[in-house]
């Protein structure tokens, strides 16, 4: 048993920092004191250099950066697989919306983000920015499960069972951002959900408070085509030209989707430092286009990867997400080059951070960071033979090969088994949350 408080030394085969980039330690150890990394060097240098702290030998591992998942609405988890192979506004209009006005609130939010966050850890992430009604939910369950994370206070014009008018929503967001602003753990944003569904007062008024609170702004953007074709006929412009007008356009902007992009808004997405939200696969699930992340990176634009909600996934697998934008992107270029294993850990790692802001205390095994770390056992026969460790990593391995997870110094998930969240509870209410949606589909 490892003990929170004390010096805890992890010895791996392998350890790949994410930064220096490109580099692979082999037979090394990090060295965690409390909640920081204090060290990374070579495994019989580290035992005389720490001779009390306590060793975990994970000699078969690779040991890395926690996973950063940069957009979801962990919540609706509850609705995975519920209403699959339709399109976006069939899927929104008639079923997922409808169970959201019957169901939602503050018990839907917490137990269906506590679901969500026993995936995530049990998957490799220890970070993720979350955007949904009852934020103090989601806080809660973030708190009570030691999980890191942004959780964002949602605004959008429709009334639901969280907020009745934009006017409410900002109002109740800067009531629970007041509530939580001293939390290790959890950070705060502004979530208006979309050009189509904010006001420009709205908006204007977010921009305001997130200025004066010094806090980001997380919204979906070109989403898709349809998205971008409407708001030229109704506004006759394009929805991002929109939200420069408004002042929304910089370097706290965190963009989700961006699959429609003309050339000037790659400029304007650079020289204002924005940054991106890519998910893929929530992407290709729901027909809404291609980000072209290889353009978007060539233009130094930071691009961090998101599952989206597990409604439209249907998994927060970040390994799988990983590989996925590693694989599309190739094909979208027609260039085997675009995209490598590195790159790829990159961006679901330290450019996650970057996008929340947190770019210097997480996202790298870096000495002083935050002990955001994940061991991913690579003995099994699929792994054979291990030419390049981070190419296994992301081409061959799953979620389900993360065999522990270190959050803020913790190990929350130790030798595939929770050390805190008590998973047969979870399944049982998440079984009562079934009953209740099949009750009234
Ligand atoms: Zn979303």
């Amino acid at each position: 048993m490892v003990s929170p408080t004390g010096e805890v030394l992890i010895s791996a085969r392998w350890i790949v920092p994410v930064i220096p980039s490109d580099t692979v330690f082999e037979n090394h150890a990090l060295v965690i004191s409390e909640s920081v990394i204090k060290d990374l060097l070579p495994v019989d240098t580290a035992r005389n250099q720490y001779p009390n702290a306590t060793e975990i030998e994970l000699p078969q591992h690779l040991l890395t950066a926690g996973f950063i998942n940069s957009h979801g609405h962990a919540a609706m988890s509850l609705l995975r697989g519920y209403a699959d192979d339709r399109e976006l506004m069939d899927w929104l209009g008639n079923h997922i919306w409808p169970v959201e006005a019957k169901l939602v609130n503050h018990d839907f939010v917490k137990d269906g983000t506590t679901l969500a966050i026993a995936e995530m850890i049990s998957t490799g992430t220890t970070c993720a920015a979350d955007t949904y009604f009852f934020p103090n939910a989601v806080a809660t369950a973030f708190i009570e499960n030691k999980f890191r994370g942004q959780v964002a206070m949602p605004v959008i014009q429709f009334a639901n069972a969280w907020a009745e008018s934009e006017e409410q929503h900002i109002q109740k967001g800067l009531e629970f951002r007041d509530s939580i602003k001293d939390s290790e753990l959890v950070s705060t944003a502004f979530a208006p959900h979309s050009p189509y569904t904010v006001t420009d007062k709205a908006f204007e008024q977010v921009q305001l408070h997130a200025d004066e609170l010094d806090i980001p702004i997380h919204l979906h953007l070109h989403e898709t085509r349809d998205e971008v074709e409407n708001a030229v006929a109704q506004t006759g412009k394009r929805p991002m030209q929109r939200m420069h007008d408004l002042g929304l356009i910089s370097s706290t902007l965190q963009t989700i989707h961006m699959t429609q992009l003309v050339e000037k808004e790659f400029d304007l997405l650079a020289s204002n430092g924005v940054h991106v939200a890519h998910c893929p696969e929530s992407n290709m699930k729901l027909a809404s286009g291609f980000c072209p992340v290889d353009e978007l990176l060539r233009n130094g634009i930071n691009v961090a990867l998101g599952t989206d909600s597990a409604a439209s996934n249907n998994n927060l697998d970040m390994l799988e997400e990983t590989r996925s934008a590693a694989l599309l992107s190739k094909v979208l270029t027609s260039d085997a080059t675009s995209i490598s294993a590195f790159e790829a850990l990159a961006m679901a790692t330290i450019n996650g951070a970057r996008l929340l802001g947190l770019g210097e205390k997480i996202g790298s095994l870096e000495k002083g960071k935050l002990a955001d770390v994940i061991a991913v056992d690579l003995s099994a026969i699929n792994f054979q033979p291990i030419h390049n460790p981070v190419s296994q990593l992301i081409y061959t391995a799953t979620g389900h090969q993360v065999s522990h997870t270190w959050i803020n110094g913790e190990l929350l998930y130790d030798d595939y088994q929770f050390t805190l969240l008590d998973e047969g509870r979870l399944k049982a209410i998440v079984g009562e949350w079934h009953k209740k949606i099949e009750a009234i589909s």
